[in-house]
Formats: C-alpha cells, structure tokens, sequence
C-alpha cells in the first residue's frame, strides 16, 4: 500500500522519513480526530499538520500570533511549491480582501491568521465561502493564563470554529506542556476527545547550571564562562535592552566578538546582527527576550541567562536553543535577588495596567505568573538534579540524578570529599 503521507513529505520537503512522534500526530489528524501535539522547540511541528492538510481536498487554517513567524511559513510553504497565504493585522482591508478572495476561488492549501484577525467580519464573512478541512492552533499555549505568553484573543477561537458551517478537525500544537495549560487548550478550545501525543522534553546533550551571583559579580563571571568556550557560538540572554548594550561592550573590550538583538535597535539593524550570527561572523548574541523566535541555528554551544527570566517556561525554551544538533552543549543561569525583585515589578506593573481587561482577570493573571516564577525561583536555588527539577515541571517522570548537570556534579564532588575526609580520620 501507498504510504500518503509519506509520500508527501518527500515530493515537498524532501525528508526521507519523520522523526519521533511525528508520524502518530499525523496519522490522528488525518484520521480526522482532535489532536493535541505536545513537542519541544525545534522538534517539527509544523509538518505535523502540513502534512496531513497536503493529503487532503480543503483549506487548512493557521492560527499563530507572530506576523514574522506568518510570514516565514508562507515563504517557506511557497518556495515548496504549496499555495499558502496570510491575513495578519498590518494588511490594508483591500490586501484582506484579495487574499480571502484567492482562498475561496484559487484553491489554496494554507490559510494563516493572526488570533485578533479570526474574529472580524470579512474574515468570518469570507470564511464560510471557503471547504476548511482543519484548523490549526499553533503555540496553543497561549490561550492559558498558565503559560508564559497569554493572548486574550485566542479565547476567541471557540466562537470561531462554532460560526463556520461544519466544524473542522482541530489540531493544537506547543511546546509548553504543564497539566494546567493542557487543559486550558482542551476546554478553551473545547476539543471533541482529542488524542494527546507527546515527546519526552528531555534533552540529554544539554548540561544544566545555576550560579548565584550578586549583580557586581555578573560581568566577571560571565566573561570567565564565555572564554572558557574559546571560538565557540553562543547567546547571553539578558533581561534589559541597557543590560544588553553594557554586555555587548564588555565583552567586545574583551576582544570578543559580540553582537546585540533588541527592540529599540531599528528592524535593519536587527537583521543584520542575526545574521551576522547566523553565519558565524559574530560569535556571541547577546540579547533579550526578542531573539530567538524561529531561529534554527543548529551548533549554539552554550546559552547564558545573565538574569533570571520570569519563568521555566521561558527559560527551558531559551536555553534549549543550544545545541540543537545533538551535540553537548551548556546552559548557565546566574540569578541573584535583585533579579526576583525585577520581575515581581513587572507583574505588579501588569496588574495595575490600563489595558482595557477586567480586575479579577488581571489580579487571577498576577497571581499565576507569581506562582511561575516561585518556581523558577526554586529551579535557581535547588540541591537537587536540575534535570529531573525541569522534566517534571514539565509533567514528566525524571530519574533522581541526571548526572549531567551543576547539582549532580556537586554532589558527587562533595561524596568524594566526604570520602576522602573519613579516610584520613581512619589513617
Ligand atoms: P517546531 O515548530 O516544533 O519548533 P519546526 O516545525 O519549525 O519545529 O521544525 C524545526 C526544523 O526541523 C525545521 O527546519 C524542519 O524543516 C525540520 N524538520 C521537521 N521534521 C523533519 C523531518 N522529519 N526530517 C528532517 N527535518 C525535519
Ligand atoms: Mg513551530
């Protein structure tokens, strides 16, 4: 027999076969069940409903939030030969037009939306026109007020599917899987019995370390852990634009060669420090949060927090950038009081904000990402395995000691001292 999908995947990408659970996600989509895929960054999702949406007559509908990441996709998409298109909020309502206009009658394949987009009149109005074999919701994570990036309009997507005239199958798809935001995407999104099928979030070649350092310490601790990699690729992760300027020159009076990726630097500039990184012209990428969405940089050796972010949820997704080729690579958070301090004023800030949602939402958002970052707090300062810490905050069974991280190599060390110590009391 024919194998479909496989068959796909190769006429379009290429790829002689799909990796882990990739298939079995497929298979359920396809077999036209709810779904619900759980895969760490970097670990191909995206072809996980491309796939399925390929073998079938129909337009698949894409729900993600970053218009960069939109138009990735799509550029991507179409250099495969597939047709795919956008609707995102920068379009001019004619642009909105022609593109629905060219889904309805131009039989494309890939219809990407921005969640506040989904629930505006054309596009409802336009939609119904259209055969939707699926919806896709991509980083579904952030319809939870439980995970790192909650976006109100992805509660708009219920209301959504139930104006279409037959409802589609429906697949969710992120890499942030605790139990609380995996059943926020099942009743947010209310999914007919769907099938969960996840990955283990383990990544063996990643060491992982935790070093309390006061904020006058930072320079000279960082500056020791990046020499020590010699020509080694690398991003320092820092929690301000001023924190990322002052890093960027000291280590470029260092002799390092360092590049800053910010918001307040302008769109060129940006681009070019990615890609200066990318292609290995600078070694060292230091930058804010803003960097790293989509970036598949396979040979990043080492990930530095030089603060602490607010959550794991974050955290495991930054420091995971490092060594996507498999091979060792280091993942050093230095925290210190002060950082705690910070972001607890970012909370406070978010809760007294005037933007429009209602108190008790606010006040129920403040009181979950206090309770993230009481556990990121607890990953910063623990004795114990930071492997077995992050797998099961992650919901995953974890072995007592991974051995491959600063808690388990200091307690090792401290076993061979106390060795050692009785052996000289008994000589
Ligand atoms: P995610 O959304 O889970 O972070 P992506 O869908 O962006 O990951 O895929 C990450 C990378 O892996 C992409 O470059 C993609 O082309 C590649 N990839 C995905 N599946 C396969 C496969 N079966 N064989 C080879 N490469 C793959
Ligand atoms: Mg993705």
């Amino acid at each position: 027999m024919e194998d479909v999908y496989l068959s796909i995947l190769k006429k379009y990408w290429g790829y002689d076969g799909f990796r882990g659970i990739q298939r079995e996600i497929i298979e359920s989509i396809g077999n036209g069940r709810d779904t619900l895929g759980l895969m760490p960054t970097g670990g191909g999702k995206s072809i996980t409903f491309q796939v399925p949406a390929l073998s079938r007559d129909g337009i698949c509908i894409v729900v993600t939030p970053l218009i960069a990441l939109m138009k990735d996709q799509v550029r991507n998409l179409r250099g495969r030969g597939i047709k795919a298109a956008a609707v995102y909020s920068g379009l001019s309502r004619e642009e909105i037009l022609v593109t629905l206009e060219n889904c309805i009658f131009g039989n494309y394949k890939f219809l990407y939306v921005s969640p506040e987009r989904l629930a505006s009149d054309i596009f409802l109005a336009k939609v119904r026109h259209m055969p939707v074999s699926f919806l896709t919701v991509d980083e579904a994570h952030c319809i939870s007020q439980w995970g790192q990036d909650f976006r109100p309009s992805y509660l708009r997507i219920k209301a959504f599917v139930d104006g279409l005239p037959s409802r589609p199958v429906i697949g969710a798809f992120t890499a942030t899987a605790t139990a609380h935001v995996r059943e926020d995407i099942r009743t947010h999104l209310a999914l007919h019995a769907p099938y969960e099928v996840t990955t283990s979030f383990d990544r063996p070649n990643l060491y992982f370390e935790t070093r309390r350092a006061l904020p006058s310490q930072k320079p000279k601790e960082l500056l020791e852990l990046v020499l020590k990699e010699g020509n080694h690729a690398g991003i320092v992760y820092c929690s301000t634009t001023r924190q990322v300027d002052e890093t960027v020159q000291l280590l470029q009076s260092r002799s390092i060669r360092a590049a800053a990726y910010h918001a307040k630097l302008d769109a060129d500039t940006r681009r070019q420090n990615q890609d200066d990184f990318l292609y290995d012209r600078v070694q060292v990428m230091v930058a804010t949060n803003a960097f790293g969405m989509g970036i598949d940089k396979p040979n990043v050796r080492f990930v530095i927090h030089y603060n602490m972010p607010k959550d794991l949820e974050s955290y495991y997704q930054e420091a995971g950038r490092a060594g996507r080729d498999g091979q060792p690579a280091r993942c050093t958070l230095l925290y210190s009081g002060t950082d705690v301090r910070t972001i607890r004023f970012f909370i406070d800030k978010e809760r007294e904000a005037d933007n429009g949602l209602p108190a008790d939402v606010k006040a129920e958002a403040a009181r979950k990402a206090e309770e993230r970052l009481k556990y990121m707090t607890f990953y910063s300062t623990t004795q114990h395995c930071l492997r077995g810490f992050l797998l099961q905050y992650f919901g995953e069974a974890a072995p007592k000691k991974c051995g491959n991280c600063s808690c388990c190599l200091a307690a090792e060390q401290e076993a061979q001292l106390q060795v050692e110590y009785a052996r000289r009391r008994a000589a």
